[in-house]
């Protein structure tokens, strides 16, 4: 299926782009263009356009707005030295699209389509994508249940769409270490339920955690296990590392995928880049104690968030209902930061390119 072409008839003046791309924050500032594909059982996917971006209007008994019948992606298309534009592993946001679409009974979206899609408004829209460093256009893909009406069971139209925002670095105030709190009342997900699907509804099961981490005076929440409240899952929307030792004989651990958490893009690119590097790299457990520990007898040497917004994000402070500790010295740690600018500079091109990880659009 290929996407029909309904551009806008009146582009916005370069001047105004550059005005609107100055201070662009976090999706709060949009491209001119989305694209769109609907799907019914009969003819399947259909009607592939991109139009001018814009608000439509729904049904208040479209599905989604009750059972949440909703899932998304994101990637980034990134500036290359020689003024070309890349995303980084479309095909692997698109497996997971379609992995989440599985869990959430809804049809899953050919991978071709998912990243021609992505593709067309990125190349359509690519004076959006910033060349400044740290910024880059974000793209969301997503998918939601269109049917109307209150019956609940899996819906027998959707939506899939994509929506672009050039953006800066996700967390205010650059590359800084952030306080985490652990949060036992809450639980992100459960064996057995949506966690390693990208879905709406986590999000927003999610957000009361968050708000109780800033009461406590954290930037983010860490998830534990849903069983035993024990074992370290997830940084609010990013997965986790933790560095044992250092130099070349350190290790590098991330908790392993148990089916709760959600199977990060950039967790997977970093287990490979580490090894690369010569780290020994694990999948494991690790759990409350063990992270309390390794920080007091200083075999824990450092410990990052990670995730496509925000890249890498050092964690420096964790609290929990009954202690408080640093990590490490409570600043970015060499690894943290040789990991991190290895990623980066696979991602806007400033070196090789060796799993061929980039995507080149224009
Ligand atoms: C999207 C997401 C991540 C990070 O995935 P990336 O592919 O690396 O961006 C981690 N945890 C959760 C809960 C997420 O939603």
């Amino acid at each position: 299926m290929s996407l029909v072409l309904q551009p806008t008839t009146q582009p916005l003046p370069d001047a105004e782009r550059a005005a609107r791309m100055a201070k662009p924050g976090f999706g709060r500032v949009f491209t001119e263009h989305m694209v769109t594909i609907d799907w019914n059982a009969e003819p399947g996917w259909h009607d592939g356009r991109l139009t001018p971006y814009g608000p439509f209007s729904v049904d208040p008994a479209m599905m989604t707005l009750h059972y949440a019948q909703s899932i998304f992606e994101g990637l980034k298309a990134y500036r290359q030295p020689d003024g070309s534009v890349a995303t980084f592993r479309p095909y692997a946001n698109a497996a997971r699209f379609q992995a989440s679409a599985r869990r959430l009974a809804m049809p899953e979206l050919p991978q071709e389509m998912f990243v021609e899609a992505v593709d067309t408004l990125v190349r359509q829209d690519q004076s959006w994508v910033p060349s400044e460093q740290e910024q880059s256009l974000y793209l969301r893909p997503f998918m939601f249940a269109t049917e109307v009406g209150l019956g609940v069971r899996p819906s027998n139209a959707f939506r899939f769409m994509v929506l672009a925002c050039p953006v800066e670095g996700y967390f205010p105030g650059g590359v800084k270490p952030v306080s985490v709190w652990l949060s036992k009342e809450y639980v992100r997900a459960a064996p057995g339920g949506t966690g390693a699907a990208k879905c709406a509804g986590n999000y927003a099961a999610s957000l009361i955690a968050q708000a109780q981490a800033a009461e406590q005076g954290c930037d983010q929440v860490v998830w534990l296990d849903a069983n035993e409240r024990r074992w370290i899952e997830e940084m609010g929307g990013m997965n986790l590392y933790f560095v044992r030792g250092s130099g070349p004989g350190a290790t590098i651990l991330t908790p392993s995928l148990t089916g709760s958490l959600l199977p990060g893009i950039t967790r997977d690119s970093l287990l490979q880049l580490a090894a690369d590097r010569g780290y020994t790299v694990e999948e494991g457990k690790i759990s409350v104690d063990d992270w309390r520990q390794g920080n007091a007898d200083g075999t824990i040497t450092e410990v990052f968030a990670c995730g496509t917004a925000a890249v890498i994000t050092p964690v420096g402070s964790v609290k929990s209902a009954d202690a408080s500790w640093t990590v490490g010295d409570g600043t970015a740690g060499p690894i943290t930061m040789e990991l991190r600018r290895a990623l980066v500079d696979i991602q806007t091109g400033k070196a090789e390119d060796p799993h061929g990880w980039r995507h080149t659009i224009v």
